[in-house]
């Protein structure tokens, strides 16, 4: 790569900031990146559905399958006024490139796009398959994005080999961590039912919040695994509960409560409900539970592609990455149980900048990020397609 790679990067980096792409909108920023990608050769299709943008673009045929993943849509910006500069301006100071969407995840698309160019450049006719998978619904409910791109391309036998999803997966030091999993989380909305009733009488109420505080006590206390050496222990948080009216003579009659699971690959999602729903009917509970799985965790085989990302991560910073599966969720939760359940696993790891901006007032990249980021998926274009 020549020394101009950052402003490549920057470059594009700077022209997708400016598209005021809020989750759902895409604001034009796929076609941007469809008229570079049809430049080299890419065929370009737009699966497209309620209101959401979805680019699949891909290149030659055969295994092995690379495909790059990212989304186009950003977060709300906050009070725009807290800014240091306009969120949807890119601008540079002291070395940080702001913007909304900056570090999550307009960088590692623009370095995608870079290392695709200058990857092609080198060697026009590179084996197998290179291909981008980009949504405008990343960070809202991500109904019609990666996974309705996904049916849709199962339905012509479409699945790729390997994929690197840009998120920003770095902590100080760009590549320092990788993800290779994320936790699988799990929502419930239980509504316990008693009998409304005047505190006075209590034989003829019955009341929710003593019963749900003894099964509440229970539910809470339960230990779930001891994690396994790429997972915490899950983890089962009751974040809400409302019950009563505010009058002090009133027994209320239902007390209602939200709580949500992070849970790792020792434990299933059926596992978990079957569980907890036995909890209650062995405590005689009269309840009605609403689930609501945000995903299942899902772990990497370590395998070449694993292999790929920490060579080339070695290579450009000297330091050899952390695996890790922390964070929330992501798209990779859709990509890789692609095949059949269980079956035909996609080896899927995170790799983009440092996170510690995003989602904030003032998001931003570090300059120096970006054309390391650039170089490290160039390398692993190498490496695996060759
Ligand atoms: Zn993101």
């Amino acid at each position: 790569m020549t020394v101009n790679t950052q402003d490549k990067v920057l470059a594009l980096t700077g022209e997708l900031i400016e598209r005021h792409s809020v989750t759902p909108d895409d604001a034009g920023c796929q076609e941007i990146i469809a008229q570079r990608l049809a430049q080299l050769g890419f065929t370009i299709e737009h699966l497209d559905h309620n209101g959401v943008r979805n680019l699949w673009a891909h290149r030659g045929d055969g295994a092995p399958h690379l495909m790059f993943a990212g989304h186009t849509d950003v977060v709300p910006t906050g009070p725009v006024d807290q800014w240091r500069s306009p969120p949807f301006t890119p601008t540079i100071i002291n070395g940080l490139l702001y913007g909304r969407g900056a570090a999550d995840m307009k960088a590692s698309l623009a370095g995608m796009i870079v290392a695709v160019e200058h990857s092609l450049a080198e060697s026009p006719e590179v084996p197998g398959t290179l291909s981008f998978l980009i949504t405008s619904d990343e960070e809202g409910d991500a109904l019609y994005g990666t996974q309705y791109a996904i049916a849709e391309l199962k339905k012509r036998n479409i699945k790729p080999d390997y994929c690197i999803v840009g998120e920003p997966s770095s902590s100080k030091l760009i590549g320092d961590v990788v993800r290779c999993g994320r936790r699988g989380s799990l929502n419930g909305a239980l509504t316990i039912k008693g009998v409304q009733g005047h505190v006075a009488y209590p034989d003829a109420a019955h009341n929710p919040i003593h019963e749900g505080l003894r099964v509440l006590d229970e539910l809470s206390a339960i230990e779930w695994d001891d994690g396994n050496p790429y997972y915490p222990p899950t983890s089962l948080q009751i974040s809400n509960i409302n019950a009563g009216t505010g009058a002090t003579n009133i027994i209320p009659g239902e007390l209602q409560v939200l709580f949500n699971l992070r849970f790792n690959t020792e434990q299933t999602s059926a596992g978990l409900k079957a569980t907890i729903e036995e909890l209650f009917d062995r405590n005689g509970l009269n309840y009605e539970l609403q689930w609501h799985l945000s995903g299942e965790p899902f772990l990497t085989q370590s395998g070449r592609l694993t292999e790929a990302v920490t060579d080339a991560i070695e290579k450009e910073t000297g330091l050899a990455p952390e695996l890790s599966t922390s964070g929330g969720t992501s798209d990779g939760r859709f990509i890789s149980p692609w095949g059949p359940a269980g079956v035909s696993r996609v080896e899927v790891v995170e790799l983009g900048p440092t996170n510690a901006t995003i989602h904030k007032i003032n998001e931003c990249v570090a300059l120096a990020e970006l054309a390391p980021l650039a170089r490290i998926y160039q390398q692993i274009i190498k490496s695996i397609l060759t």
